[in-house]
This record gives structure tokens, C-alpha cells and sequence, in this order.
């Protein structure tokens, strides 16, 4: 079946490329995936490719220019009447140079792990059961703590989809309100740093798992709000940092099935003060034949990290069972909303 998982994979990358919001910024996606698997050369500076040098089309093979054609028909390269292809605006999300370049995503959704568990969609859709745990006899994190490369190719993809994210998060949710949020799975503090950098009196604590945790000095030392973050290692399953007005959870849930969801609230709740507002940042599945950016991330859910997307009703539900209550609902992007809950 991988022809299946394949273009089920492909799909996925097209639409979350091609819908949604900041549509140009998703619109490098796939371009850049089919771009590194050719061994391109992008990301060394502002370039032009002359497929008629015969020495250049030697080096990258004579597929170069299919590729090139293909993408330049979706607005990521410009072919001249010469069939030279030249970086769009858009394109420049594909240099590894651009400050919010598309590279460590491409690199995360064209890792070989991930492409093995696609390969076994159809185990998942058969039994429910979570592809990568059966293709790779590990679930992604223990894989990911055992490959200390694939693991920071994850993390910097989710520091780029965090980066990407932080305008319409910004002004979905005002976060200056609070004095200290605590950001649960917050992976190497992207998020955190952008949300402390726009509000100068907040405070964050910084919550992951230790060898994540171990690389985010970097990042908050580069946003200038280090002496703001205090730093926790530990597990979302048993104790997480007490007495924080807000607790912010990004795509934390999405990753697991209910019962371990409930377990992270239950968690949380015991850190919660009666005070303390619990946000959820995570997709809200939209009505029958609309929002597919939710429903292929609920695909690569089930097969990569054991998860799933829900709807309103669901996550209500959920939050009940981990003694919340759902408060309110906004929507940042398409597959981004902002869950806000109280305790219950
Ligand atoms: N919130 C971040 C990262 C989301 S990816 C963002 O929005 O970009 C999920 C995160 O959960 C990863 O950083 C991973 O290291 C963390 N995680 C997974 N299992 C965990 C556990 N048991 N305890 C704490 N963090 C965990």
C-alpha cells in the first residue's frame, strides 16, 4: 500500500501547502519537500538555475527541470521564455537563509521515519492502531529520543510552525492579561519567546521534556527574554509547575488518544489555582465537507503521534472528564484555535 500512503502523505502536504492562513507562508511547503529530495542547491543566497547549461543539468540530473516546470506552475519559481527558473517571492520561503524558512519542515515531513509510518496507513485505518508504534516498533518520541537527529529536525520544524503562527496567536488571544503563563510541551520555547517579546511585564515557564528542554537556551537567549523563562524538565503525565494564572497547551493534545489527554488534564488540574485560565491551542474540526486542514491533520494524527483532531463536542467532553470546563472558542488559522477553559 505505500502508493496509497504515499499520495495520502502528498495530499496532506498539498493541502496543508495550498489552504489557509498565512496562506503564502503554507504555500512553500511541498515545493520545498520535492525541492530538497531533488538535492537542490537552495539556500545559498538569491540564485537563477539555467537548465541549459549542460554542465548544471549534468550535476542535478535531467529531472531538474520537471521539477522546476512543476513548481514554477504553482507560483514558487518563474520560467522565462529561456526555461531559466528563478525564486518567486514566495520561493524565498525555500532558502534556508530566510528567517522563517520552510527548510526544517521539509526536512521533518521527508524524514524517512515519517515516511515509513505513512507507508503503513492502511494498518491504521484497519485497526485504529497508531502506523509508526507498527512500522517502527517505538512510538515518535521514544524514536525521536533514540535519533538525536530526527529529534532536532522535530523540534525545529515545531519552532518554525510556532514562528509562523505567533501574529495570528497574538491576536486571536490577548496573553498580556496574565502574569505568569506556563507553556506545557513548549518544546524549545518558540512560542513562549515570541508571546514574552510582544508583552514585557509577563512571565513563562518553559515545560518539556529534558533533552528538548536542553536546547532552548539558545532560543530565548535570542529573543532577549531569558531572565523572563523558567525552565522545567519533566513529564506532562505526572507533574507539571503549580500556581500559574495561564497554562498554554499547542498542540499537545492533538498527539494523544483521550484517555491520555485525560491524564495530562488531570495534571494540569492539580497545578491549576481556581484563578488559573487552561488554554488550548489546537485544531476545532469544522462541519461535514469543509476544513480539510483539520482533517488530514487528524490523518497524520492517527498515523504518526497516536492522535487525533476534534470537534466542539469533543473537546467539551474531554475538558469535562479532565474536571474543565470550555469557556470560549477563537480562531487563529484554520487549524489553530484558541480553547480557553476554566476549571471545573
Ligand atoms: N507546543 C510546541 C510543541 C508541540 S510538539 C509547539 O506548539 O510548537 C509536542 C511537544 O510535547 C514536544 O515538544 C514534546 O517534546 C512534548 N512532549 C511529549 N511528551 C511529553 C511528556 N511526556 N512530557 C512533557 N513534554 C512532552
Amino acid at each position: 500500500m505505500p502508493s496509497l500512503a504515499r499520495s495520502c502523505g502528498l495530499t496532506l502536504l498539498a493541502v496543508l501547502c495550498f489552504s489557509g492562513a498565512p496562506a503564502h507562508a503554507q504555500a512553500r511547503l511541498e515545493a520545498h519537500y520535492s525541492a530538497t529530495i531533488a538535492g537542490l542547491p537552495i539556500g545559498t543566497g538569491s540564485w537563477v538555475i539555467d537548465i541549459s547549461d549542460m554542465q548544471y543539468s549534468a550535476a542535478v540530473s535531467g529531472q531538474t527541470s520537471g521539477l522546476l516546470r512543476a513548481l514554477a506552475s504553482i507560483g514558487l519559481f518563474v520560467e522565462d521564455e529561456q526555461h531559466r527558473f528563478s525564486l518567486t517571492a514566495t520561493g524565498q520561503y525555500l532558502r534556508t537563509d530566510h528567517p522563517l524558512s520552510a527548510d526544517p519542515l521539509a526536512r521533518f515531513f521527508g524524514a524517512d521515519y515519517e515516511w515509513r509510518a505513512w507507508a503503513d496507513l492502511l494498518h491504521s485505518v484497519r485497526t485504529g492502531e497508531t502506523a509508526a508504534v507498527h512500522a517502527l516498533g517505538v512510538d515518535v518520541w521514544e524514536h525521536r529520543q533514540r535519533h538525536p537527529d530526527d529529534r532536532a529536525t522535530f523540534d525545529a520544524a515545531m519552532r518554525t510552525l510556532s514562528r509562523a503562527q505567533i501574529g495570528p496567536l497574538l491576536a486571536a488571544h490577548d496573553f498580556g492579561r496574565y502574569t505568569q503563563i506556563v507553556d506545557i510541551g513548549g518544546g524549545t520555547g518558540a512560542l513562549l519567546a515570541g508571546i514574552l517579546r510582544t508583552h514585557p511585564l509577563v512571565r513563562g515557564t518553559l515545560f518539556d521534556q529534558p533533552h528538548v528542554i536542553a536546547n532552548a537556551a539558545p532560543v530565548l537567549q535570542e529573543a532577549g527574554i531569558a531572565d523572563r523563562v523558567t525552565v522545567v524538565a519533566g513529564d506532562f503525565f505526572s507533574d507539571v509547575p503549580a500556581g500559574a494564572d495561564a497554562y498554554l497547551l499547542r498542540k499537545i493534545l492533538h498527539d494523544w488518544h483521550d484517555a491520555d489527554c485525560v491524564r495530562i488534564l488531570h495534571a494540569v488540574r492539580r497545578a491549576v489555582t481556581q484563578r488559573s485560565r487552561l488554554l488550548i491551542v489546537d485544531a476545532v474540526v469544522g462541519p461535514p465537507n469543509e476544513d480539510p486542514q483539520s482533517k488530514f491533520l487528524d490523518l497524520m494524527m492517527l498515523v504518526t503521534a497516536g492522535g487525533r483532531e476534534r470537534t466542539e463536542p469533543e473537546w467539551r467532553a474531554l475538558l469535562a472528564e479532565g474536571r474543565f470546563r470550555l469557556e470560549r472558542i477563537t480562531s487563529a488559522t484554520p487549524a489553530n484555535h484558541v480553547i480557553e477553559a476554566v476549571p471545573d
